[in-house]
């Protein structure tokens, strides 16, 4: 697959239809500049502001928008809260649509077949090998990614940080507990 794109690439460039150094543009912006802290930074501010919460979980662009965070493959954002009896989970059955403005680019996994069928068919089984086994009385909801529609969870924020600042959370909330396959880290 690496060398196909290569070659694809190079193509591209050898016909002068891209520019070399706006494709390296685009990947560093991906890679260096947007990331997982994005979507960190804007759980720790439902986390601690009410108002922001509730903006967030009824238009999540429009609040997302208000860190800055725009673009690809973001237009159209939910975000769906954890609660003690619901845990969310995401997933792209088809195949790897995810909010890149607030996560960066998904991980290896993520766009793999084996996650991308499991998540669906057995998602208690899937937590469990991400190391979270989940009580009998939480309903976990699957929710399939589509180039539409792209979700990002809210997770709960953990007990134990009444006292931490809204920076201090943000380090707690890693990526993966914003695709749903994890909580929240502890402090
Ligand atoms: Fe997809």
């Amino acid at each position: 697959m690496t060398l196909r794109v290569k070659a694809i690439e190079s193509l591209l460039v050898e016909k002068g239809y891209v520019d070399p150094a706006a494709l390296d543009a685009l990947v560093d912006t991906y890679e260096n500049k947007v990331g997982p802290r994005n979507g960190a930074q804007v759980v720790a501010r439902a986390w601690v502001d009410a108002s922001y919460k509730e903006r967030l979980l009824e238009n999540a662009p429009k609040a997302i928008a208000e860190f800055g965070y725009l673009g690809l493959q973001g237009e159209h954002m939910v975000v769906l809260e954890n609660t003690p009896k619901v845990h969310n989970l995401v997933v792209c059955t088809l195949c790897s649509c995810y909010p890149w403005p607030v996560l960066g680019l998904p991980p290896v996994w993520y766009k793999s077949s084996p996650y991308r069928s499991r998540a669906v068919i057995d998602p208690r089984g899937v937590l469990r090998e991400f190391g979270l086994e989940l009580p009998e009385d939480v309903e976990v909801r699957v929710w399939d990614s589509t180039a539409e529609l792209r979700y990002l969870v809210l997770p709960e924020r953990p007990a134990g940080t009444e006292g931490l600042s809204e920076k201090e959370l943000a380090e707690l909330v890693t990526r993966d507990s914003m695709i749903g396959v994890a909580k929240a880290g502890k402090p």
